[in-house]
């Protein structure tokens, strides 16, 4: 039978969209419930944080779709000059949207040290973008540190070049390790912190400056601005893990991740769950090692919390 053009579906185009916006938000109740109904609008999926100091959001959906959502987004005060980061989707990259209202856009624990105006945030790191931090390298050599804003999970893949990646489970332990002493002899360097898109360097930055780290930079539009950029060519070395159900990004076809499954070595970037649903630790694990979506055994962090919360009696019979 010969279909007619009447019956011809147009395969949509699926995209992802990040990106963030520090401006004031007097009323972030009012404002999340205007975000949910504009991202139901238009059938979005994924995850959007709102705060006193702004928006954060991850969202798949159709090109026309998304188009319109920041459309409207961007017309809010201070929002017009979001920079928003798009990839490639599937239409299948986030289980459900997600809209919440949080004390804080990024976890750090420090809301009172983070002030913002329409400009965004006040206080923070110099912006660097891709080529300017090739060019900061390049002219003060050893001088320059990368410092890494994630959690120290998602540099076991990609990090930059000689980077120090501190021992941040969550981003909540960020303030108790600047505040260790490990980091003070980079008091006095060039450092460059870096993060997925750029939101928690906005902050991260802050909070080393405000404890005398003298001169910090971050990188606009985060490693995947720097990715597009240079892909394996630059200073940027391995894959990028992201939040969603792609979980590892390569820049092109040169780039080698830099994770190794933990029972064979092997190179991979496949980051699974602990065999804990409600531990959130990620570890690596190639598939002929690992072949489910989970591992069928606790991690060691989970594992040990488990052995001291359990009955001193329980314990011996471990
Ligand atoms: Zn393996
Ligand atoms: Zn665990």
């Amino acid at each position: 039978m010969m279909s007619s053009p009447r019956n011809l579906v147009v395969m949509a185009t699926h995209r992802i969209i990040l990106f963030y916006g520090f401006t004031p938000i007097a009323d972030p109740f009012a404002v999340k419930l205007w975000q949910r109904e504009l991202a139901q609008r238009w059938n979005l999926t994924g995850r959007i944080i709102v705060a006193p100091t702004g928006i954060n959001a991850t969202l798949g959906g159709t090109v026309e779709a998304l188009k319109r959502y920041v459309k409207s987004t961007k017309e809010y005060p201070g929002l017009g000059k979001i920079d928003v980061k798009w990839s490639a989707g599937t239409g299948d990259d986030f289980p459900r949207l997600s809209v919440k209202q949080r004390p804080e856009l990024v976890a750090f624990g420090a809301p009172d040290e983070v002030s913002v105006t329409t400009d965004g945030v006040v206080g923070g790191g110099k912006h660097l973008a891709p080529q300017e931090v090739n060019d900061l390298v390049a002219t003060r050599g050893e001088d320059v540190v990368f410092f890494d804003g994630r959690n120290a999970f998602e540099a076991q893949t990609g990090r930059f070049r000689g980077a120090i990646v501190p021992d941040a489970a969550t981003t909540h332990d960020f303030i108790t390790e600047l505040e260790s002493g490990k980091y003070d002899d980079l008091k006095g360097k060039a450092v460059v912190t870096y993060c997925t898109g750029g939101v928690r360097c906005e902050i991260l930055s802050v909070l080393m400056k405000n404890r005398g780290f003298g001169e910090v930079y971050q990188i606009d539009g985060g490693i995947v601005r720097y990715g597009e950029a240079f892909g394996s060519t630059g200073l940027w070395e391995g894959s990028l893990y992201v939040f969603d159900g792609r979980g590892s990004l390569e820049f092109d076809a040169g780039s080698t991740s830099l994770g190794a499954c933990e029972l064979c070595a092997a190179t991979t970037d496949r980051f699974l769950n602990c065999a804990d649903a409600a531990c959130t630790t990620q570890r690596l694990a190639c598939e002929d090692c690992v072949p489910g979506q989970a591992f069928s055994d606790r991690c060691p962090a989970c594992s040990t919390a488990r052995e001291a919360w359990l009955p001193r009696t329980e314990k011996t019979s471990v």
